[in-house]
């Protein structure tokens, strides 16, 4: 993730992380609105102090904050709150919140909310102002946050924010939970009864290669793609999140450390083709 320092936060913290708290920037749809709003985090005069963990747009999320700093990004949240600011407006209608570029917005944001919710265990629920005032654990908009603390009078991301998809998107990115019937250890593939073609060469995110279209087919077969998105010779967005969900159930694969590896490596590769075409 791209950081740019913001000017403004509070270093280290006092106490634990409980909540996220999610804004709209304000600002128009635009592929560098995430880089846009981080400058003006890294730039604001002392007249105006003010910061977020994380920008996000369609396309890209921003470092600004430290999750182990304070953000000034919610009075009354900013000690035990990680702020994560939205491209768009907080008169947004629902159908603007879901339109495609929303829709990379919100996939943006989920993929943040669900790395903090795994790190900081938080769950991945939408808190009220009341639930939110009793010290409860979970997500809420910087609107609830105004009405719990009433510090502010900032009602973003506004009343049409489609929370039930957003939290839908955020617990797509999060591993089964152990209370499910499933067992908690990762998950072992079937042996390969169906061989996989070779690893190509080349075949790396934002790579443009036409393995990248037998790699979505794959993922797909295997469901960890939409069969909606429409195949491509580019390892883009899509495609590297088929791969982060494929990794997220099979740990194994992914490159040690990493909770969100959206490279695919050969036994990866091998794996995913036994999964997607081996019964
Ligand atoms: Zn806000």
């Amino acid at each position: 993730m791209e950081l740019i320092q913001a000017r403004w936060y509070g270093p280290g913290r006092t106490v634990p992380i409980r909540v996220i708290v999610i804004h709209d920037m304000e600002a128009p749809e635009g592929p560098k609105t995430a880089e846009n709003c981080a400058r003006w985090f890294s730039t604001l005069p002392a007249s105006s102090k003010a910061s977020a963990h994380v920008c996000v747009d369609n396309d890209s999320a921003v470092r600004c904050v430290a999750d182990g700093d304070r953000a000034w990004h919610a009075p009354g949240a900013n000690s035990d709150g990680l702020g994560i600011e939205l491209a768009g407006y907080a008169r947004q209608s629902r159908a603007e919140w879901l339109d495609q570029y929303s829709k990379g917005v919100l996939e943006q944001a989920a993929r943040v909310v669900a790395g903090w919710c795994e790190k900081h265990k938080i769950p991945a629920v939408k808190l009220s102002a009341a639930e939110l005032k009793a010290g409860k654990r979970g997500i809420v908009g910087h609107r609830d946050v105004s009405a719990a603390y009433r510090q502010t009078d900032h009602t973003d991301p506004g009343p049409n924010f489609p929370w039930d998809y957003f939290l839908a998107r955020v617990n797509a990115y999060l591993k089964p939970k152990p209370s499910q019937p499933s067992k908690p250890t990762p998950s072992k593939p079937t042996p390969p009864k169906y061989r996989a073609p070779a690893f190509p060469k080349g075949l790396r995110p934002n790579a443009s290669a036409p393995s990248a279209r037998t790699l979505q087919r794959a993922l797909k077969a295997a469901g960890f793609m939409n069969k909606s998105v429409p195949e491509a010779d580019n390892y883009g967005p899509k495609t590297q999140e088929g791969v982060g969900i494929f990794h997220r159930k099979y740990p194994q694969y992914a490159a040690k450390g990493s909770t969100w590896d959206v490279a695919i490596g050969p036994k990866g590769w091998a794996a995913l083709f036994s999964l997607a075409y081996g019964k």
